[in-house]
């Protein structure tokens, strides 16, 4: 009998009905504590819970198990060990302990810590997260885990989303406690990302150096026929690629991630894949696992899964939405309009809270997409631009007003608007937002921040987010735990937010020039690239914030700027050095090949017919001539760029960004200009007509 996709969803997963089965009902119980309260967990239980992974994993034909973490590389880490153990016998045990489950060690000295750790002392440790289930992949059993310094600073994305979440948890109880919901355990994050992705034919990839070092084309002349037809946005899906989505679905759901939509994007040879959301830590370890695992299927299919920002110029990048939603433990999603005027004061002020932090921390969410691939879309018109604001719809912009000036609403119910608690009116949930150029769009019952980068992990968007509401939550629970009269004051804190933060709402096309000079005239930030915003992460507001919260230490984000910044440099770098590498070795041999044969061909033309003029041989060869000195000329010009580089990390991005990168600009026009004239059975690599239309 054919297996349905109820029969093995999650089958690779240690989840909530694994557990319910195979623990013992007082190891649940205490388990299930520490996952839903965070209560801390004794050892006598993680034994118990290890022996039934261990037995439930074998069973499934796991030999090896893992801590499996997210280091600040942007992928995954893992290392494996197996679970044998030399029996009496002569033969072999399966064993995995409580010890083992709770706590790793693995070498930290080649992760990224800038600085937060002198190489000599190697040690990390990873710990156990047991918010996140366990899953089998391949013949291992994965347990995904935090990573941290021997002295506990984190060296990872989940601790600091971790912390992040909790901090939002404790302020957002303070708030409710207020509307009289003391019966609230938990307030939890909740996440969707939707994931872009490119994929090309891996015959095709192979022959591109740019491609297999890069993630993208740093030379290619644009294709005859790009996006402009709209004829691939949700088209047809292609037998390959359906192949492709269906295995895909398959692995994805047996590690139980609720893969669920999934369609052709705008650009040639783009697709998306969304999954139905779950709690933030959940859809980051499953967004990392996602990706992975897109490229691994995509291997099995003949085909390449790009997952770079801006793999080919002329058409749209790729992206992540980062569907973000807060809610109680019962499920009451606190972003959500409410049935009654008291529950829409209490949605009021939530949303307030995050209209004030995207305001007061522009930069930190522009810090937390900033990688050097996704500086290629943002503002490229085809993302949003650089410039952070909020998009909430006519309905919500006219109660926000009506509040703001103690005017009549004039929405759905037509009563006079004021936080009087009963006098509130009702108001339905505006689902009418497709403006795709916003950056943060409130999408009805949840934000919609559209700024992430395609490879990028969510963690850091949501640490940044999290955080920044809970300051306000903070903040709000401060004064109105101290006020004399609920009502009045809240009516007064709505109005007021309002009136100090409506700067940061825009509800026009973000894509227009004219709303960038707006903007800045409004005192928004326009951070263009990861040079220009990193720096700030240091800022003694955002230090404060962080700090404050528990979410950072200082010395946690001293690194991760460090980190991020040598990220920045290291990968235009080495993306320099592959054009160097590309333009001398295959690009300027080709053309000067080409020259060559086309003179030849004058030459015997003119053996056989000295009259012959050869005008299109002639101007030909002076034109390729000419190109080919120029690459060689702006070759060494961005040679000479890449090695003048010296100094700290923050002036070498901004050396990067003023110097690096427009050498690159040039150097790639010329080659892109030489593509156009050579002939196609000469150039060295495929093209991207080929690339884009080949699968
Ligand atoms: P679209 O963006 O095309 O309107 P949807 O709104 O259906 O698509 O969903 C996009 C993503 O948002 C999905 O991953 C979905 O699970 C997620 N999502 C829906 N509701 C919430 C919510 N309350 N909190 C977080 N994510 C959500
Ligand atoms: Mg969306």
């Amino acid at each position: 009998m054919m297996e349905t996709v109820k029969d093995y969803f999650g089958a690779a997963v240690f989840d909530d009905r694994v557990m319910k089965a195979t623990l013992p009902a007082k190891v649940y119980d205490s388990l299930k504590k520490t996952i839903d309260e965070g209560k801390e967990l004794d050892l006598s239980v993680a034994n118990a819970v290890a022996a039934a992974m261990r037995d439930w994993a074998v069973a499934k034909g796991a030999t090896h198990f893992t801590h499996w973490f997210q280091p600040l590389t942007g992928i995954t880490a893992e290392k494996h060990d197996s679970f044998i153990t030399p029996a009496p016998d002569g033969g072999v045990i399966m064993e995995f302990s409580g010890k083992e489950l709770i706590r790793g060690e693995p070498d930290a000295s080649s992760f990224p810590s800038g600085g937060l750790r002198a190489t000599f002392e190697a040690r990390g440790y990873t710990a156990w997260d047991p918010t996140s289930y366990a899953f089998i992949k391949g013949k291992t059993l994965c347990i995904p885990t935090a990573f941290c310094a021997y002295g506990g600073e984190a060296l990872d994305q989940k601790t600091p989303l971790l912390r992040s979440m909790e901090a939002l948890n404790v302020q957002a109880k303070r708030v409710l406690r207020l509307f009289g919901k003391t019966d609230v355990k938990r307030v939890v994050t909740n996440v969707g990302p939707e994931q872009e992705y490119f994929l090309v034919d891996k015959k095709l990839y192979d022959q591109r150096l740019d491609l297999r070092l890069t993630g993208r084309t740093l030379f290619g002349a644009l294709s005859p026929k790009g996006q402009e037809m709209d004829d691939h946005y949700f088209g047809v899906i292609r037998p390959r690629v359906a192949a492709f989505m269906e295995e895909l679905n398959e692995e994805l759901w047996k590690l139980g991630i609720l893969a669920k939509t999934e369609h052709n994007e705008v650009a040639p040879a783009q697709h998306e894949l969304a999954p139905i959301y779950t709690t933030a830590n959940l859809a980051t370890d499953q967004n990392q696992l996602t990706m992975e695992i897109m490229q691994k299927v995509a291997a099995k299919h003949g085909l390449v899964c790009l997952l770079q920002e801006k793999p080919f110029a002329g058409v749209n990048g790729s992206g992540k939405h980062n569907n973000w939603s807060i809610a109680t433990d019962a499920g009451q999603n606190l972003l959500s309009p409410g049935e009654t005027p008291y529950e829409n004061a209490q949605f009021l002020l939530f949303l307030c809270a995050v209209i004030r932090a995207v305001d007061e921390y522009q930069d930190l969410l522009r810090i937390s997409v900033a990688t050097a691939g996704n500086d290629h879309r943002l503002g490229a018109n085809e993302a949003p631009p650089a410039v952070v604001s909020i998009f909430l719809g006519d309905e919500l912009n006219g109660v926000l007003e009506a509040i703001e000036n103690d005017a009549p609403y004039h929405g759905a119910a037509h009563t006079k608007m004021k936080l009087g608690v009963d006098i509130l009116p009702k108001f339905n949930r505006d689902t009418t937002d497709r403006n795709r150029t916003s950056p943060f769009a409130f999408t009805g019952n949840k934000f919609e921040f559209r700024m992430l980068g395609s490879a990028n992990s969510i963690a850091c968007a949501n640490v940044m987010l999290n955080t920044a509401v809970a300051e306000s939550l903070r903040q709000f629970a401060d004064e109105l735990e101290s006020a004399a009269d609920f009502e009045t004051a809240l009516h007064a804190l709505i109005r007021r937010t309002v009136r100090e933060h409506k700067r940061i709402i825009f509800n026009g096309n973000g894509y227009d020039e004219a709303w960038i000079a707006e903007a800045e005239a409004r005192g928004l930030l326009n951070y263009r690239t990861t040079a220009d915003c990193m720096p700030h992460l240091l800022d003694r507001k955002n230090r404060e914030l962080l700090t404050s919260h528990g979410v950072f230490s200082e010395a946690e984000l001293a690194s991760r700027c460090e980190i991020m910044l040598e990220n920045y440099c290291k990968t235009i770098c080495i993306e320099a050095r592959t054009m160097v590498t590309m333009a001398r070795t295959q690009i300027a041999p080709a053309v000067g090949s080409f020259a060559a044969a086309t003179a030849a061909n004058a030459a015997c033309k003119k053996t056989l017919c000295g009259a012959l003029a050869c005008r299109y041989e002639t101007e030909l060869v002076e034109t390729l001539s000419a190109l080919t000195d120029e690459i060689a000329a702006r070759t060494a010009a961005l040679e000479t760029e890449i090695s003048a580089l010296s100094g700290g990390v923050a002036e070498e991005a901004a050396r990067i960004r003023d110097a690096v990168l427009p050498a690159m600009e040039a150097l790639r026009g010329v080659c892109d200009e030489a593509e156009r004239k050579t002939a196609k059975t000469s150039w060295p690599f495929p093209t991207y007509a080929e690339l884009l239309f080949g699968v």
